[in-house]
């Protein structure tokens, strides 16, 4: 009896760790090496009180990997973002959930410039009466006004489930939704509009929506549950 304890307990041990460290190699998969990153500009905020200018251009912009993308559109990301969000999909992918891939990532300043007006303009056209400022101010619930979309940065990514190609709450309802609030941080994401912390972000509740912010700030926002301007300090 107590041989076997003395056999059976190191064995046990020795299964535990190599599983615990095999998993954790796997589960990051390939790009590890990106998922983490002291470079600062990965924090860089972007919202609403602090816009970018219109040539603002994200450096070293690096094309997704089609398969992992809705209907294989060409999306970009900055390097180590595009190369985390690869390993994040993958990921969701080998846990079974399958479905989930990448609708958007970056976005130029004048391809949102041109997308807002569209919108004001067809606004305008629903309501001929309205003045400009009653016009711009419902786009605006709706649309981010040039310069203050996070997609800016080259650093967010909207994700999105072939079973339901829109972006809206459903999301949330999604089983991966759930593997997303205990894993994205592991991968250097956060869920950048949470649910109660609009008064802070500017933004409704966006469970589809992730921000790249390197693996170490990611968990420290994830574990002590705060947005990116409270980790930045940032709250004006
Ligand atoms: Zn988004």
């Amino acid at each position: 009896m107590n041989f076997l304890k003395t056999l059976i307990l190191p064995l046990c041990l020795i299964c535990g760790m190599t599983m615990v460290a095999g998993c954790n190699q796997n589960d990051l998969g390939p790009n590890a090496e990106y998922i983490n990153t002291k470079n600062t500009e990965y924090l860089v905020l972007l919202n609403k009180t602090h816009p970018s200018g219109a040539s603002y251009c994200p450096p070293d912009l690096t094309k997704l990997d089609g398969s992992l993308t809705l209907y294989g559109k060409e999306i970009e990301l900055r390097l180590y973002a595009a190369k985390a969000a690869e390993a994040m999909v993958k990921e969701l992918h080998a846990q079974g959930y399958t479905d989930i891939v990448v609708t958007s990532g970056y976005r130029s300043y004048s391809y949102q410039q041109s997308l807002f007006n569209t919108y004001i303009e067809q606004e305008k056209a629903a309501h001929p009466t309205w003045t400009d400022a009653q016009v711009r101010d419902l786009v605006l619930t709706y649309s981010a006004a040039p310069g203050t979309s996070e997609h800016h940065t080259g650093n967010a990514i909207d994700l999105i489930s072939t079973n339901y190609v829109s972006l809206d709450e459903t999301f949330a309802q999604n089983p991966a939704y759930e593997w997303l609030q205990q894993n994205a941080h592991r991968f250097g994401f956060i869920l950048r509009y949470p649910k109660d912390k609009t008064h802070i972000t500017g933004y409704s509740y966006e469970p589809w929506h992730y921000r790249f912010v390197g693996a170490d700030a990611a968990t420290e926002i994830h574990e002590r549950g705060l947005t990116l301007e409270e980790y930045l300090g940032i709250l004006d």
